[in-house]
């Protein structure tokens, strides 16, 4: 029996995206037709993949096609395709409610601080509520391919609050989305028009999109396919321009910005398959925050046959920034997601993708500096990812990481390992660098003072991963990383010499500090570190990084409490008074803050951030 016609509301969030989508997509509006045609043919390619089982669903109606039409006179637009169709509780899941976290992700940045970009509303999959652009009132029929054709159903809103839902007869299966255009849209309202957006943004979509020819400014009854309506990645290269690929990607990527870079590939052999793999030219939004959990972007197709998004299956998080298409040809076309996650067919191709996607990168570092720049800018800190994330490429991907340097270009990150190594001085085995919270602290570290005295180059690492990504990479092309800031600093035979001195002259010295701060340290050292600054932190080589340990201990991580090892320069001056103060309470400031200026320095937290404020009054009243 049919269910009764009824009026519901939306979900309050529906309504939120609602608002907010017809009040920030506004000049962008024309996306609703993409958007549309995108949904069509995601809905042909579910019944076509569906159909591998049950060929009675497409059964005498079997060419797939979507069409656009206009009509003046009802002033309406429609996209009807003759895809999966819905049924009623389908409608009202899919477009009466957010099942999709992408989507409140998508809600909580639009109107949070950070006013995202309406451009990226397709990516979060609000798609079909742009219809509510232009369209004052939206009608869809459809018809699931599998229900008889007295269920279909009628869905119809204004957007502003409820919709209404009545069983009606449909005779064919599928689609069919109606906009009432809004009174000032009669732009739309032209086949010219509408033509030049498909053909912008949905000329590779893989279906024939068919639009009314046009007779006395009239739509006639007879269609004809008005796209290019292949699988663009079937074609050889040869055939396809510059701006077929960008074109592609922008319906693909659900971008407006050109790709920044692709690589289109065919492997013939044991197992054949061809990739073509993009790299935008921006991050995506959400790239840093939720990304990891449900990553579009990458769709397999089997034999030209689309059967799922599966940018997890075949690209590992690292690349997650990563758009295009699979094609295998040597995959069972029932393929589910399980049985991806242990093929090792589908492994094979993710090596290669990931080889591709390396070797496109490393054609830029090396011919296109620019586009390298500005992929390093987007995407460099998710490439960092793969240092530990994948052992078998860290080496190559180690060669694309930049950094500043103290022989760099100021805060620029253009400094590579190989220039590093390039630069080492003869006999030099280990690669030095130091991690701060950022640059200015890293570049005006006191533990770097030894090593410009040296001349020797310290890399400045700055990014909140470098300190967790450093952890993995422990050596590049035989030569050891280490940080200025931790362990002991390598000393010649006369070095050594002269340090062993310095602290058996310093011994008095050393031991009234230690006194003075009790339990606040460690350790009290002389060190080989410093020659400007009167004091700085030592780690031990396994210590995190002060400036890390405060970052965890904020997101709410139990940290362990080290004691530092506080290591001082015993010609400094400020030493010099620590040492011939004879007043217990003025030495004992004095001492302690030379801890705290270190512990500064290195980004560390001040127990006691007023008690040092004090201390330092006194001492400068004093
Ligand atoms: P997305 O396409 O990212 O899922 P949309 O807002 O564009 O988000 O669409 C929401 C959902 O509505 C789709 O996932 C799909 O289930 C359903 N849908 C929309 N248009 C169609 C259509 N033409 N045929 C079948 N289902 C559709
Ligand atoms: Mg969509």
């Amino acid at each position: 029996m049919n269910a009764p016609a009824e009026t519901r509301k939306f979900e309050a969030e529906v309504a939120q995206v609602l608002h907010l989508v017809t009040h920030s997509l506004y000049s962008h509006k024309e996306i609703f037709l993409r958007e549309l045609i995108s949904n069509a043919s995601d809905a042909c390619d579910k019944l076509r993949f569906e159909s591998i089982a049950k060929p009675e669903l497409s059964a005498g109606d079997s060419e797939l096609h979507i069409d656009v039409s206009w009509d003046p006179d009802a002033r309406t637009v429609t996209v009807r395709d003759n895809g999966i169709g819905m049924n009623r509780n389908e409608v009202v899941a899919n477009i009466g409610t957010i099942a999709s976290s992408g989507t409140r992700r998508f809600l909580e940045a639009m109107s949070g601080e950070q006013k995202a970009d309406a451009r990226l509303i397709g990516q979060f999959g609000v798609g079909f509520y742009s219809a509510f652009v232009v369209a004052d009132r939206v009608t869809v029929l459809s018809r699931r391919a599998d229900a008889p054709a007295g269920e279909g159903v009628k869905w119809e809103s204004d957007g502003k609050g409820e919709y209404s839902l009545e069983p009606v007869e449909l005779a064919e299966r599928g689609t069919a989305v109606i906009l009432h255009l809004k009174a000032d849209e009669d732009e739309f309202l032209s086949r010219w028009q509408l033509r030049a957006l498909i053909t912008r943004y949905s000329d590779h979509v893989a279906f024939p999109i068919r639009m009314p020819t046009e007779k006395d400014d009239k739509p006639t009854d007879e269609f004809e396919t008005v796209n290019a309506a292949s699988a663009l990645w079937t074609k050889p290269k040869s055939e396809i321009s510059d701006e077929d690929y960008q074109s592609f990607y922008k319906s693909l990527g659900h971008d407006f910005n050109d790709a920044l870079a692709w690589t289109h590939n065919r492997v013939e052999g044991s197992q054949s398959f061809t990739t073509l793999l993009y790299i935008p030219s921006q991050p995506p939004f959400d790239l840093m925050m939720g990304g990891r959990d449900e990553r579009k972007g990458l769709k397999l197709y089997i034999k030209r046959v689309f059967i799922m998004d599966a940018a997890e299956e075949l690209l590992p998080n690292y690349l997650r920034f990563v758009r295009g298409v699979v094609d295998a040809d040597d995959l069972p076309l029932n393929v589910s997601r399980e049985i991806l996650q242990h093929n090792r067919q589908l492994e094979r191709i993710k090596a290669a993708c990931v080889k591709r996607v390396l070797d496109l990168i490393e054609k830029l570092a090396k011919d296109e500096p620019e586009k390298f720049a500005t992929f390093y800018k987007a995407f460099g800190n998710t490439l960092k990812e793969g240092i530990s994330e994948d052992a078998n490429n860290r080496e190559r991907i180690a060669k694309l990481l930049r950094f500043t340097s103290t022989k760099g270009e100021g805060s620029q990150q253009t400094v590579a390992l190989d220039d590093y190594i390039g630069r080492m001085a003869v006999g030099q085995d280990t690669i030095w660098y130091i991690t701060a919270d950022s640059y200015a602290a890293a570049a005006g570290s006191p533990q770097l003072e030894a090593f410009k005295a040296k001349d020797i180059e310290v890399l400045l690492m700055s990014d909140r991963i470098d300190e967790w990504m450093i952890g993995s990479l422990s050596e590049y092309e035989g030569k050891k990383l280490k940080s200025v800031a931790k362990g002991e600093v390598p000393l010649d035979e006369a070095g050594k010499k002269k340090q062993e001195e310095a602290t058996k002259e310093a011994a008095p010295l050393l031991k009234k500090l230690k006194d003075l701060l009790g339990d606040r340290v460690g350790d009290v050292k002389v060190s080989a570190r410093l020659t400007d600054s009167p004091s700085c932190l030592a780690l031990s080589d396994y210590e995190m990084a002060p400036h890390l340990a405060r970052l965890l201990r904020e997101a709410g991580h139990e940290m362990p409490e080290n004691k530092p090892t506080l290591e001082i320069n015993p010609q400094h001056a400020l030493l010099k008074r620590v040492e011939a103060e004879t007043d217990e309470a003025k030495a004992k400031d004095l001492a302690t803050l030379l801890l705290e200026q270190a512990e500064i320095a290195a980004g560390a937290q001040l127990p006691d951030p007023s008690a040092f404020v004090q201390r330092m009054n006194r001492v400068l009243l004093g």
